[in-house]
């Protein structure tokens, strides 16, 4: 037995990527982070010996692990929100808690509650037939955008109809879906807070989103907006956690029009891809923040580290294998490489670089090179 004790113990459902960073920061704090993962080559799984096996929609298995840790928080939200608030109504210590996680988790709900707290977010309406989304229509136009409620991610389960030819083709089966106003998108950014057990609240720079068939391509801070309207953005979080009771990292996506009007797309209640550029690029990368607010401890500061911070997704385009360029991407100075141990596949993010500069285009430029070399076959910096 080893005479090792942890500063504490932190479950987290789900061995993505984002486990598998949040590892990384777990180890210098000393605390002991247990992850539920479906299978051993889970990106989180392979890294960490203390992998609990199971599925995240099986009570069974979050109570299992939930037993074994202080606290526990997630990765992803693909998780029955009843089942949480079984577990905390049998005494485990869930952060955030299930409430303000569903936010994360039900796009509907999310929208009405956001609405009804007098939050800017796009027209909507719940739909159920093409009737009902030819009635949203007449009031917000075509073409239109519809989502699923819930389950959706890198843009899956989001999609634009036309006129009411495209909304007859949908199978509305279950009720799911959503419709709402397509919106004239200036630029997308993503507003990371962190928000502490105690209420203390941390902004990160605001980042400029550079998006490809829906998934997240690149990030860059500064977002390239005036002071004004990223100090908006960073009022409108911090409301939003304070509001939410937040606990742990939130992305807040948000979409700016040429007007300069500010709507909130969607809330992340975990560690996000919009944040990875924190890990060189700012004083407490998200990940330690994150550990930091679920267990009541003090937050790091989030002030940035260089005056531009970029970073670019390394997506699997095709089943070639990043991992056997590493040597020759490293070529690129000042460019921090991270894979996440994943089997390439299409559309499947597998990594991503960050790049620390002077200037925003010459972050970016380091990032795009990597990326260049290791998916040569590419165009990666065409967004
Ligand atoms: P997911 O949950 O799959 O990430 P999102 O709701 O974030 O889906 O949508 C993915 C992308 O689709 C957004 O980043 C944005 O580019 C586009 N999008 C989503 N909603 C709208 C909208 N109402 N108007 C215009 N574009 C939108």
């Amino acid at each position: 037995m080893s005479a090792w004790r942890p500063s504490a113990t932190v479950g987290v459902v789900g061995g993505g990527q984002l486990a598998r960073m949040t590892q990384q920061a777990a180890i210098d704090l000393g605390i002991e982070l247990r992850v539920l993962a479906r299978g051993g080559e889970d990106a989180a799984a392979s890294v960490s010996s203390l992998t609990t096996y199971g599925e995240p929609d099986s009570l069974n298995d979050l109570r299992r692990l939930a037993e074994a840790c202080d606290v526990l928080t997630f990765d992803h939200e693909l998780v029955p929100n009843r089942h949480l608030l079984q577990l905390e109504s049998e005494g485990h210590n869930l952060q955030p808690r299930p409430r303000a996680k569903l936010l994360a988790q039900d796009k509907l709900h999310a929208r009405e509650f956001m609405r009804d707290s007098e939050f800017p977010v796009p027209e909507f309406a719940p739909v159920r037939s093409p009737r009902d989304v030819e009635t949203f229509a007449e009031r917000c136009g075509w073409p239109l955008m519809l989502k699923r409620r819930s389950g959706g991610y890198d843009g899956r389960g989001v999609r634009v109809l036309a006129d009411p030819r495209a909304a007859d083709e949908v199978a509305y089966g279950d009720g799911q879906w959503i419709a709402e106003a397509l919106v004239p998108i200036e630029i997308e950014a993503s507003q990371v807070v962190v928000r502490a057990r105690g209420g203390e609240v941390a902004a990160y720079p605001l980042v400029r989103t550079i998006q490809r068939d829906g998934i997240c391509v690149e990030t860059v801070a500064p977002a390239g907006v005036s002071p004004e309207l990223a100090g908006r953005c960073r009022d409108l979080a911090i409301e939003i956690a304070g509001r939410i009771e937040a606990v742990g990292v939130m992305a807040v996506e948000l979409f700016v029009t040429a007007r300069g009007e500010l709507l909130v797309n969607e809330l992340a209640l975990r560690p996000h891809n919009t944040g990875h550029f924190t890990i060189e690029g700012c004083e407490t990368s998200q990940f330690e923040n994150h550990l930091r607010a679920v267990l009541g401890w003090p937050l790091g500061p989030t002030w940035p580290l260089a005056p531009a911070v970029a970073m670019r997704n390394l997506i699997g385009s095709g089943f070639n294998e990043p991992s056997e360029r590493v040597g020759a991407a490293l070529r690129v100075p000042g460019a921090h490489l991270h894979l996440y141990g994943k089997e390439p596949a299409p559309g499947r993010k597998l990594g991503h670089v960050t790049a620390l500069a002077e200037e925003a285009e010459e972050a970016l430029r380091k990032c795009r090179e990597t990326i260049e070399i290791l998916q040569p076959e590419e165009v990666p910096w065409a967004p």
